[in-house]
């Protein structure tokens, strides 16, 4: 009677367990609990049986039907929750469509800035993020020792190799690679050890450009950064120059804009101090001693060369208070240019 009982247990357990329709589960619950099934008529004769074989027989069948109902209540969520009808659709229904991003507002920017130089004859150079010291401080009249090479706290890989701290290294190299005339902007990443704050970031975007021919003057600069600033900035943007130091030109300027915001009235964009001016670019002569570097004659090329951070433009134009929103890949942020 004990071995009739756990043969009907393994043979209820295999049933149950491996039920995936209702029509199964039916079909095992009548055959293993139902009123004519064996387990049943069994406990049915207990009663026949003598008080011995009657507690031992009825422990254990009564244990095999609580575990049976047991696995019965599971196989029904089972079955149930893998047979939920399927939800109505609706063909005509426009679809859904696929989520697509769009540029970050920074190549954005510099795709119009290169746009705009393209219109003035202007190619686009790259070179490499990793650069050595000649490109980036040697052949740009900054020797060892120079004191312009501090103001810039620069990462180095190596005593010699280091992350550009300016995008200047692509000018050096193209005009080692090639002969005047040479007319090209270098967008791209440069690197400094900034303490990062509102205005400051260790790794930003430069954009710079050089003319190199015969006979260019300061005039073709404040011409062509005119230009360039009106198709910017709008028709009635000015722009001054102020005399600066950098140790790749000579004489130096920097380049300031007539804040766009207030036309020069001053508000929270341009600052109380400012008298209304953005400045925008470093921008000048290209120093002699440069072009000797990359082996040009000096007496026979003369060239100008200007420089400014992308972020910078950016954030005057879009109003952007903090440079970090640029790098913190929030969507929410992203979404709005
Ligand atoms: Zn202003």
């Amino acid at each position: 009677m004990i071995e009739r009982i756990d043969a009907l247990r393994a043979e209820g357990e295999r049933a149950l367990s491996g039920a995936t329709t209702a029509a199964d589960l039916e079909a095992a619950r009548v055959r293993f609990l139902g009123r004519k099934s064996e387990l049943t008529q069994i406990l049915r004769g207990l009663k026949d049986l003598d008080p011995d074989a009657r507690a031992r027989a009825g422990a254990s069948a009564n244990e095999t039907r609580v575990l049976l109902e047991t696995l019965l209540a599971e196989a029904e969520a089972r079955v149930r929750a893998g047979s939920a009808p399927e939800i109505a659709r609706d063909v005509t229904l426009p679809g859904r469509r696929p989520p697509v991003g769009h540029r970050h507002l920074i190549q954005s920017v510099i795709l119009e800035i290169q746009q705009i130089f393209h219109g003035l004859g202007f190619s686009v150079a790259e070179g490499p993020d990793v650069e050595d010291d000649r490109h980036s401080f040697g052949a740009l009249n900054m020797p060892v020792g120079h004191p312009a090479r501090a103001e810039t706290d620069t990462f180095y890989l190596r005593p010699d190799v280091l992350l550009r701290p300016h995008t200047s290294s692509v000018q050096i190299r193209v005009m080692e690679a090639t002969q005047p005339p040479v007319r090209i902007i270098c967008p791209g990443r440069a690197y400094r050890n900034e303490a990062v704050d509102a205005t400051h970031f260790y790794e930003f975007h430069q954009i710079e450009g050089l003319y190199v021919d015969e006979d260019v003057s300061m005039a073709d600069l404040k011409g062509t950064l005119e230009r360039f600033f009106k198709e910017l900035f709008g028709p009635k943007t000015e722009i001054r120059f102020a005399p600066s130091f950098y140790p790749f030109v000579e004489p130096g300027a920097v380049v300031d804009v007539r804040c766009f915001f207030c036309s020069g009235k001053g508000c929270s964009v341009c600052g109380p101090l400012s008298g209304g001016w953005l400045e925008v670019l470093g921008a000048g002569m290209v120093h002699p001693n440069v072009f000797r570097a990359v082996g040009y004659d000096p007496r026979r090329w003369t060239g100008f060369a200007f420089g400014g951070g992308i972020e910078r433009i950016a954030m005057l134009r879009y109003g952007v208070p903090d440079i970090r929103l640029f790098y913190e890949s929030d969507v929410r942020f992203l979404r709005q240019f």
